[in-house]
C-alpha cells in the first residue's frame, strides 16, 4: 500500500488518508479528484472496511468499472468485486428491485429508455385529444422530467397553484393532466422511466425508515465523483443515506458544472459545508494532467466567470506548443483540416488513434469529421448519439425480451404484437387500450382473459391475440431454464423476426440482420461473463437491466484503436493527448440558445473549460467562415471565447493554400465558380498572424435591388445587371461587375471583389445586392 500511497502528492494524501467524516474536495481539472477517490477507497479497504460497506457513485459506468480495476490492481480482485459502484441510476436500480414490493412494483419491472417515454406522452396527448403542435412531446417530456427531479409528484402538481398557472400561462393547461396518465401508465405497465430511479428511491427511504435504517447501515461510507453536476433528486438520496455515520466524501469542480440545463444544481456544491457538521475541506491545485500552456488558457478562460469559486490550477509539466487556431471554409473544408492534421501527428510524432479526440458542441457536427476520417483511412468511434440499443431493429428484438421478463410492459408490447405483421391492427389494439384503462388492467391481461372482458373484437381477431400470448408464455417457459442467448437467439427465430428483416435485401436491411448478429454475439459475451461471476447467472433480466442502464459512453465497446468523436458533454472526466475542438463559433459555441442570460452564457463557458482541459499535450480550436445552420448556409462569427482566451497562448494558422486546392469541392459557397478563374491572395510569407479578423455583420440585403440567389427562373437576371456595376456580396464584400455572360440559367457575371479578387459567380445561385 505505501507504494501505491506515494503515487500521490501531499495535498491528495490528505483526503485520501482521512477515514472518517463528511469531506468535500474541490479542485480544478486534471488535479487528481478522481484519483483521489479511487486510491481512498483502496486505503479504506486496507485499512479493514468491508468492501461491502462502502459505495462509490460515478458519471459513468465505465469510470466505475476502471476505478475498479484500478483498486483490483491494488488490493487485489476478490476483495474489489464486492464495491458497490455505478452511476446513481444502476446503483439505486438494483435497490429499487430489491425492494420493489414495498412499492407496489413488480421486482423485473421494466426501464423504459427516452423513446419508450417519448412513444407514450405521444400516445396520451392524441387520446387527451390535446393539439400535438402545442403539447411538444419532447417539451412536455423535459417537463415532466423537471418535475421529477424536483420531486414534484402528481400530488404535489395539483396542490401548487404556482406550478399549474406556470403550465397555463405557458399555454399548457392539461400538463398536469398528461403527467397524471404518464404516471399511471408507467405504473401498470410495471415500468420506471430513469427520472422514477431517482425518484422512487427518494420515496423508498422516505416513506420506509427501516429500509432508509438498512442501507444507512449498509453503505457506511460514500464516495462521489463529479459531484458538481448532481440533482436535487441525487443529492437528497446522498444526504439520507450518509446522514447516519456521515462518512462521506465527495469530489468536483464548481468550474466544470455542465448540467444545469438538466437539472444540476451548483448549489449542492456550494453548499456542502451547511449539510453535514464538520465539514474538512480540501484543495488540490497542482494539475498532472496537461501542459503550462493549456492549463494557463484555461485559466484565462474560467477567470472571465464571475459565479466562481476561487481556485489555483498550475502544473510542474512542460510549457508545451501553443493552442493552434484554424479558420476554415465550412465544415467539409474543417474535416478535411481536422483529419490531415490527424494524420501528420500520427505520422510525426508515431502516435496510436486513440491519442486523438474530436469534440463538438452537437451532434450534427460529427457527420462532416466522419466523411473527412473515413476518406484520409482514419478509424473513429463516435460516442453518443443514437445507441447500438436504440436501433429499430435491436428495440424490436429486445421489446420481445422485455415481455418475457415483464408481459406487462406496455411500450414494448405495442411495438411487437404486430411486428412481424399478424393481422393485429390499430382499431383492435386502440380497444385493448381502453379495455385495459377500464379494467384497470396491463394489456397483455386483458389479453389473456378475452373471454371475460367486455370488448368488442372478433372471433378471428381474438384468434390471433391468444396465439401471441401464447408465443410469448411458451417463451417465459423457457426463460426458466435457458441462458440469455439461447433464449434470444430462439426468439427472433420464433417470432419471426429474422424472416422479417431477411425480405429486406437492400444494404440497410442487411446490416440489420447484421446487428441483430451483433447483439446475439452481445449477449454471448455477457453469458460467458457472468458464468465467471458467482453473484450473477447471465439471466436474461441481467442482461435486460445491463441494457437499459447502459449510459451513452458504456453503450460503445473499447474494440481497437480509433480516435473518439463526441461531445463536450460527454468528454467530462476523460483525457486524450491530442484534443481538437471544432466548431469555435457564435451561435454554436456559445449555442444560440444559451446566450439569454449571464448564468446560460457562464455555463457555456464551464463547457469550453470542460473542453479545453481535457488536453494534455497540444490543443486545437477550429473555427469556420460560413456553416449550413437550421438548412440556411450562413456567415459564422469566431466564437468569442477565442477571444477571451489570452493570446499568448494562441498561434493562429494561416488559411493555407492546400485548404482552397479544390474550390469544386466547396462550389456550394462560392457560386458556380469556375476553377481556373479564381485568384486568390496569395498567403503571406508570415505564417501566424495575431488575431482572427473581426467579423462584420453582414448588411442588410435590400430586397427590391436584390438578385440571383433563388436558383430558379433565371430569366429574371437578363438586364439586371450590367458591366460597371457594384455590387455586394455577403462574403466577398464589394465588387464591381467587369462582364456578364450568357442567358438565362446560365448567366454569368465575372466581377472584382474586395475580397477575393475577380470570380465568376453563376447568377442563379449568387446572392448579390446592386449597390
Ligand atoms: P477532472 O476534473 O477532469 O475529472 P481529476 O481532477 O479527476 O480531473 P484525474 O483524472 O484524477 O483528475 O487526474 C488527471 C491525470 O493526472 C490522470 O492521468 C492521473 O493519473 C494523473 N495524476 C493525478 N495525480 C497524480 C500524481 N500525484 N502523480 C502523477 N500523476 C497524477
Ligand atoms: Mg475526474
Amino acid at each position: 500500500m505505501e507504494k501505491y500511497l506515494s503515487q500521490l502528492n501531499d495535498a491528495q494524501l490528505a483526503p485520501t488518508l482521512q477515514k472518517d467524516g463528511p469531506m468535500i474536495v474541490i479542485a480544478g481539472a486534471g488535479s487528481g479528484k478522481t484519483r483521489v477517490l479511487t486510491y481512498r477507497i483502496a486505503y479504506l479497504m486496507h485499512q479493514g472496511v468491508d468492501p461491502f460497506n462502502i459505495l462509490s457513485l460515478t458519471f459513468t459506468n465505465k469510470a466505475a468499472r476502471e476505478m475498479k480495476a484500478r483498486i483490483a490492481q491494488i488490493v487485489g480482485d476478490s476483495e474489489a468485486k464486492n464495491l458497490w459502484m455505478g452511476t446513481f441510476h444502476s446503483v439505486f436500480a438494483k435497490i429499487l428491485r430489491i425492494e420493489a414490493d414495498r412499492l407496489g412494483y413488480p421486482s423485473n419491472f421494466t426501464i423504459y429508455d427516452t423513446q419508450d417515454s417519448d412513444r407514450l406522452i405521444r400516445d396520451i396527448i392524441k387520446q387527451l385529444n390535446l393539439n400535438k403542435d402545442i403539447y411538444k412531446y419532447k417539451q412536455v417530456r423535459s417537463r415532466i422530467s423537471s418535475y421529477k427531479n424536483s420531486l414534484i409528484t402528481v400530488k404535489a402538481y395539483f396542490n401548487n397553484p404556482e406550478l399549474i398557472e406556470a403550465d397555463v400561462a405557458a399555454k399548457r393547461p392539461k400538463m398536469g393532466d398528461i403527467y397524471k396518465e404518464y404516471v399511471d401508465r408507467c405504473f401498470k405497465a410495471g415500468a420506471m422511466d430513469f427520472d422514477d430511479l431517482l425518484l422512487k428511491t427518494n420515496e423508498l427511504l422516505t416513506r420506509f425508515p427501516d429500509v432508509l435504517a438498512k442501507y444507512q447501515d449498509r453503505f457506511r461510507y460514500i464516495l462521489v465523483d463529479e459531484y458538481q453536476d448532481t440533482n436535487h433528486s441525487q443529492y437528497l438520496i446522498v444526504r439520507a443515506l450518509s446522514d447516519r455515520f456521515q462518512n462521506i466524501c465527495v469530489v468536483g469542480d464548481d468550474a466544470q458544472s455542465i448540467y444545469a440545463f438538466r437539472g444540476a444544481n451548483i448549489n449542492n456544491i456550494l453548499n456542502f459545508q451547511r449539510d453535514y457538521d464538520d465539514v474538512k475541506m480540501y484543495r488540490l491545485e497542482q494539475n498532472y494532467r496537461s501542459t503550462k500552456n493549456i492549463v494557463n488558457a484555461a485559466n484565462s478562460i474560467i477567470d472571465k466567470n464571475k459565479t466562481k469559486l476561487e481556485k489555483v490550477v498550475w502544473t510542474a509539466n512542460d510549457e508545451g506548443q501553443k493552442i493552434i487556431v484554424n479558420r476554415l471554409l465550412n465544415d467539409g473544408d474543417e474535416g478535411r483540416y481536422v483529419a490531415s492534421s490527424i494524420f501528420e501527428n500520427k505520422m510525426n510524432n508515431q502516435l496510436k488513434n486513440s491519442d486523438f479526440a474530436i469534440l463538438y458542441r452537437t451532434n450534427a457536427q460529427s457527420r462532416a469529421m466522419e466523411d473527412a476520417l473515413r476518406k484520409r483511412g482514419i478509424e473513429y468511434r463516435i460516442y453518443g448519439g443514437l445507441s447500438f440499443y436504440q436501433r429499430k431493429e435491436i428495440k424490436d428484438v429486445l421489446s420481445y425480451l422485455r415481455l418475457i421478463i415483464n408481459p406487462k410492459d406496455e411500450e414494448a408490447l405495442k411495438r411487437v404484437i404486430n411486428f412481424p405483421a399478424r393481422g393485429i391492427g390499430q382499431t383492435t389494439l386502440d380497444r385493448l387500450l381502453v379495455a385495459a384503462s377500464h379494467y384497470n388492467r396491463s394489456i397483455f391481461e386483458v389479453m389473456k382473459n378475452l373471454d371475460k372482458v367486455d370488448i368488442k373484437i372478433n372471433s378471428g381477431t381474438k384468434q390471433k391475440l391468444s396465439d401471441f400470448v401464447t408465443m410469448i408464455e411458451s417463451f417465459q417457459i423457457m426463460n426458466e431454464t435457458a441462458n440469455a442467448f439461447d433464449l434470444a437467439e430462439h426468439v427472433v427465430k420464433a417470432s419471426g423476426l429474422i424472416k422479417e428483416f431477411n425480405k429486406d435485401q437492400t444494404p440497410e436491411g442487411i446490416t440489420r440482420i447484421e446487428n441483430i448478429e451483433e447483439m446475439l454475439n452481445g449477449m454471448k459475451d455477457f453469458v460467458e461473463e457472468q458464468k465467471e461471476l458467482a453473484d450473477t447467472t447471465g439471466s436474461l433480466a441481467e442482461f435486460l437491466e445491463d441494457v437499459a442502464l447502459a449510459t451513452d459512453m458504456d453503450n460503445d465497446k473499447d474494440d481497437g484503436d480509433k480516435v473518439a468523436l463526441m461531445t463536450i458533454h460527454l468528454a467530462k472526466g476523460l483525457e486524450f493527448p491530442y484534443v481538437y475542438i471544432v466548431g469555435m463559433e457564435e451561435d454554436l459555441f456559445p449555442s444560440a440558445m444559451s446566450m439569454n442570460t449571464r448564468s446560460e452564457l457562464e455555463e457555456e463557458r464551464r463547457l469550453f473549460y470542460v473542453a479545453l482541459t481535457r488536453a494534455e499535450k497540444q490543443a486545437y480550436l477550429t473555427y469556420t467562415l460560413s456553416r449550413y445552420r437550421w438548412g440556411k448556409l450562413i456567415d459564422a462569427e469566431p466564437s468569442r471565447f477565442i477571444e477571451e482566451i489570452d493570446d499568448e497562448y494562441l498561434e493562429f494558422l494561416k488559411p493555407k493554400e492546400h485548404q482552397r486546392a479544390n474550390p469544386m469541392l466547396d462550389a456550394d459557397i462560392f457560386g458556380d465558380v469556375e476553377p481556373d478563374k479564381i485568384r486568390f491572395k496569395k498567403p503571406k510569407k508570415r505564417t501566424t498572424e495575431k488575431k482572427p479578423p473581426k467579423f462584420i455583420p453582414p448588411k442588410k440585403l435590400k430586397p427590391v435591388s436584390k438578385v440571383g440567389g433563388s436558383g430558379e427562373d433565371a430569366n429574371l437576371f437578363d438586364g439586371k445587371l450590367a458591366k460597371g456595376n457594384i455590387v455586394e456580396h455577403m462574403r466577398f464584400g464589394k465588387g464591381e461587375v467587369l462582364k456578364i455572360e450568357g442567358v438565362g440559367a446560365d448567366t454569368k457575371a465575372e466581377i472584382n471583389f474586395e475580397n477575393g479578387g475577380v470570380k465568376k459567380l453563376l447568377l442563379r445561385f449568387a446572392k448579390l445586392e446592386v449597390l
